[in-house]
C-alpha cells in the first residue's frame, strides 16, 4: 500500500477494515489493498491514483451503453422526484412498471408478453424455480418439481441460484445444491472435447439431457435452465449442432426451457437475446444487468403466452415477491436506457458492424504462441492460455497464467476477466473501432507480459 496517496491508502483502510468482499479471498486483499474506481466515462473507469482503464468487462457484463449516459441519469432523478418507492404487490402499480412491461414486450420475442420484476439476476432465477413449479402444479402436475442445470453455469448467489449454477467451490461451501437440482455436462468442447469433432460433441451433450430426463422420468422434471452462452464459466460456446437438440428434447419431454440471459440479454450477441441468435423459443426468460445497463438494479422473468396462460387461469395467487420488485427509479433507468438502445439502434450495429469488428480483431491473437484458441460472438469473446499449443498442454496450475495475465492487463491499462486459464471479454456495446483497436493492442502486450 505504499507510494498511494493518502486519501487511497485512507479508503483501502477502512475498506479492509469493514467490509467484507464478494468473490474475493479478503485476507489478501487486507494485505495488498483494493483498487479504488472512482469515477467513469464511456468505456474507461478511473480509479484514485488517477490510472485509466478501459472497461473490457463493461463492469460486472452490465455497462452495456457505457458509463456517463445522460437520458439514463436524468430519468432516474426525475423519478425520484416524484416517486422514489411503492411497491407492486397487493393490486397496485405505478406508471414505470406498467410502461417498461408493455417496452419489454415489445423488444422480447414475439410469443413473450408478461413480467415479473426482481432487484436482480439471483433473484430471477430463484423466482424462475418456484414458478415453474407452480405452472406444473396448475397443469395438475405437481411432481414435475426437477430443473437439470449445467456442470460450470453461472446462475446466481442466492441459495436457489448457486444451487442451479453449476459451480463447484460454491457448491462446497453452502451445502448445495438444494433437493431437486441436477446437473449435466457442459458443451465446452476446448477443454473437454479431447478429438472428438465439435459437432458430434455438441450432439452428445446436448443428448445427456435426454438421457437425464429417461432416467428421473418425464414425469418428474420440469425445466431445463441454461445460458445461451455460458459467460462466468468461461465463455463457453456451444458447438452449432447443441441448441437445436436441445430444444427438441425439451419439446419431446415436455420440458420447459429457461434461458437466462442475465449476460447474453441486451444485444450483446447482435440480437435483444442470447436465444434469438440460435433461433430457439424459451418458456421463460431471466434479465438482469443490461436491463438497465448497470445504473440501478434491476432484473425481470419473461414468461411465454402459454406459461403466462397457465399461471392467470389455474394458478391462483402466486405468493412469491421482492419489496424492490420493480423499483419506480430502476424501471425509470430501464426505459430510458431501452429508449437509448433503440434511438442508436445499438443491436444491429453490434450484429452487423462493431461486433464483426471486435471479432476479427480478436481473432487475430490467435497467432499469439500462448493462445490455444480465441473464440466470441457479437460483444462478447475469450482466449485459452496454454503453454504449448502443439501438442497443446496448458500452464501449470501453480503458475496461475489467467490471473498472470489478468495483472498485466490492469498494468497496461485494460480490464480483462480471467476463469481460470481463460481470458475472458464484454466490453460496452458503444466502444468504437479505436478503442477495439486499443483493446486488442492491450490485450497482445499483456500476453507478451504474460509468457
Ligand atoms: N445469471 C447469469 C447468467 C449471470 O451471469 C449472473 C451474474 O453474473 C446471474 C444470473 C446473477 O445475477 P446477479 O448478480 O444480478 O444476482
Amino acid at each position: 500500500m505504499t507510494g498511494l496517496t493518502e486519501q487511497t491508502q485512507s479508503w483501502q483502510q477502512l475498506d479492509a477494515a469493514h467490509h467484507l468482499h464478494p468473490f474475493t479471498d479478503n485476507q489478501a486483499l487486507g494485505q495488498k489493498g483494493s483498487r479504488v474506481v472512482t469515477h467513469a466515462e464511456g468505456v474507461y473507469v478511473y480509479d484514485s491514483e488517477g490510472h485509466k482503464t478501459l472497461d473490457g468487462m463493461a463492469g460486472l457484463w452490465c455497462v452495456n451503453m457505457g458509463y456517463g449516459q445522460q437520458a439514463v441519469i436524468d430519468a432516474i432523478t426525475e423519478q425520484l422526484k416524484v416517486l422514489p418507492y411503492y411497491n407492486l404487490f397487493f393490486q397496485s402499480t405505478h406508471p414505470t412498471a406498467a410502461e417498461l412491461s408493455a417496452l419489454l414486450a415489445q423488444v422480447l420475442p414475439a410469443h413473450m408478453n408478461r413480467v415479473f420484476y426482481t432487484g436482480s439476476g439471483s433473484e430471477c432465477n430463484d423466482t424462475v424455480i418456484r414458478m415453474v413449479r407452480h405452472y406444473w402444479a396448475s397443469q395438475g402436475k405437481p411432481d414435475k418439481t426437477v430443473m437439470i442445470s449445467r456442470h460450470n453455469a453461472y446462475h446466481g448467489s442466492t441459495m436457489a441460484g448457486a444451487s442451479l449454477g453449476g459451480m463447484k467451490p460454491m457448491h462446497q461451501q453452502g451445502g448445495l445444491p438444494i433437493p431437486d437440482i441436477c446437473h449435466i455436462d457442459q458443451p465446452y468442447h476446448f477443454e473437454e472435447g479431447g478429438n472428438q469433432d465439435p459437432e458430434t460433441f455438441g450432439l452428445e451433450r446436448a443428448r445427456q439431457l435426454e438421457q437425464k430426463i429417461l432416467e428421473l422420468g418425464e414425469d418428474r422434471v420440469a425445466a431445463f435452465i441454461a445460458e445461451p452462452i455460458q459467460g462466468a464459466g468461461g465463455v463457453i460456446i456451444a458447438p452449432d449442432s447443441y441448441w437445436k437438440e436441445i430444444k427438441r428434447i425439451c419439446d419431446q419431454y415436455h420440458i420447459l426451457f429457461i434461458s437466462d440471459e442475465v449476460i447474453c440479454g441486451f444485444g450483446r450477441t447482435g440480437h435483444w437475446f442470447g436465444c434469438q441468435y440460435y433461433g430457439i423459443e424459451p418458456d421463460l426468460i431471466s434479465m438482469a444487468k443490461g436491463i438497465t445497463s448497470g445504473y440501478l438494479p434491476l432484473g425481470a422473468v419473461a414468461v411465454s403466452d402459454r406459461v403466462a396462460q397457465g399461471l392467470l387461469s389455474q394458478g391462483g395467487e402466486f405468493n412469491h415477491g421482492f419489496t424492490y420488485s420493480g423499483h419506480p427509479a430502476a424501471c425509470a433507468a430501464a426505459i430510458a436506457n431501452i429508449k437509448l438502445m433503440q434511438e442508436q439502434d445499438i443491436v444491429t450495429r453490434v450484429r452487423d458492424e462493431i461486433g464483426p469488428y471486435l471479432q476479427q480483431q480478436w481473432a487475430t491473437l490467435a497467432d499469439h504462441p500462448i493462445v490455444g484458441e480465441t473464440r466470441g460472438i457479437g460483444m462478447v469473446a475469450a482466449l485459452e492460455l496454454v503453454e504449448n499449443k502443439v501438442p497443446r498442454t496448458r500452464f501449470h496450475k501453480d503458475k496461475e497464467a489467467g490471473m498472470v495475465c489478468r495483472e498485466h492487463c490492469i498494468a497496461n491499462g485494460l480490464i480483462m476477466r480471467a476463469v481460470g486459464d481463460t481470458m475472458i471479454i464484454a466490453p460496452p456495446l458503444i466502444i468504437t473501432r479505436t478503442e477495439v483497436d486499443q483493446l486488442v493492442a492491450t490485450a497482445r502486450k499483456s500476453l507478451d507480459d504474460t509468457w
